[in-house]
């Protein structure tokens, strides 16, 4: 990294997760520790001429229990703290971390500033742990400024000395450092002796509105992933929930289903009394094309919406969102088809 002509403004918001865990006395599990612990494993990150504040969650979470409350009160922070920092790093668990990214993502409205979430596998306090590399790093990248702008303008992931665009991500490892990937999008930078920023990928729009935040989210959906032998009694049981408002339907391959009738007709029927039905692959890499094949083609018509190459992770949080929105059934199916956060390319 270049020398700064001036001292940037990071603030650290720690959630909890592996990075900041340690073992308990009691009982040998993990358990989160206070952020004034971690930090006392880093000295390294006072001499890196940024002046860094932090925010914790008390108490510190396992990002297993994450949940829309806890992302509204990470956006609210974001936007009380907007003008006064230039970046902002957010210690999360990696578990449910591309969940927090893609719901952020979607959050945050005209977003002009770096949002990284980084954690680690292994604990700060651990001799080899990865948590030093990537917070020091994403506070780089958090800091990073070119002609007076920050170079990254979106919620993303830094992990294992990769940018990753945080809506495009999944958690495919649990045991390697490389812990995520994002299989459908090119990275954003690479982290080796320089960060190297991939620029024609980052997102920069030029007539940003004012930044704002929407938390209102809308828990009630359901995911359905389809397997061969899929009992007729247990869908139709799922769709008949009471308030259910959403169904993210992971499909085979490009989208496909099995041709039972009985399957057609519950989706169609629940689509017309107004459930939104949007359509993901089991795929890690590679979209749904609605239409390509017999057995796809009845889902559209029964008014299913193609997920594109969107992940789980951003195809729940798309959903949510855009349920917890005042907004027509129409339009609801109108942005999922559409890019709002560059999650999809269509
Ligand atoms: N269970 C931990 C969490 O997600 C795992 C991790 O941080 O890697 O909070």
């Amino acid at each position: 990294m270049k020398k700064r002509d001036y001292t940037p403004n990071v603030l650290i918001i720690y959630t909890g997760g592996t990075i900041g865990m340690k073992e308990s006395t009691e009982s040998g599990a993990l358990v989160p520790m206070k952020f004034e612990q971690l930090e006392e494993e880093i000295p390294e990150i006072k001499k890196m001429g940024i002046n860094i504040d932090s925010y914790a969650f008390n108490p510190p979470i396992d990002s297993s229990n994450m949940n829309p409350l806890l992302w509204g009160r990470i956006a609210e922070l974001i936007k009380k703290k907007y003008i006064q920092y230039d970046g902002f790093v957010i210690l999360h668990g990696t578990d449910t971390m591309s969940y927090t990214a893609s719901a952020l993502s979607f959050m945050l409205d005209n977003l002009g500033k770096p949002v990284i979430l980084t954690g680690s596998q292994l604990p700060i306090g651990v001799l080899r742990t990865d948590g030093k590399e990537n917070l020091v790093t994403a506070i780089e990248i958090a800091a990073a400024q070119k002609e007076n702008a920050p170079i990254v303008q979106e919620v993303s992931i830094y992990f294992s000395s990769r940018l990753f665009r945080g809506n495009r991500t999944t958690k495919e490892d649990s045991e390697q450092f490389s812990a995520f990937a994002s299989h459908n999008f090119p990275r954003l930078a690479k982290a080796g002796t320089d960060i190297v920023f991939n620029y024609d990928l980052l997102h920069h729009s030029k007539n940003k509105g004012i930044f704002n935040v929407n938390t209102k989210f809308c828990s009630d959906i359901v995911v359905i992933t389809l397997f061969p032998g899929i009992q007729e009694k247990v869908f139709k049981q799922i769709l008949a929930t009471p308030d259910l408002k959403g169904v993210v339907l992971q499909t085979y391959g490009s989208g496909n289903i099995p041709t039972h009738k009985w399957l057609i007709d519950a989706i169609k029927e629940s689509s017309d009394k107004g459930i939104v039905f949007l359509n993901v692959t089991q795929c890690s890499g590679g979209r749904v094309m609605m239409g390509q094949y017999e057995t796809s083609c009845e889902l559209r018509k029964a008014g299913v919406v193609s997920g594109h190459d969107i992940t789980i992770e951003a195809a729940v949080t798309k959903l949510m969102f855009l349920l917890g929105q005042e907004l027509s059934l129409k339009e609801i199916k109108m942005h999922l088809d559409q890019n709002m956060r560059g999650e999809i390319c269509i």
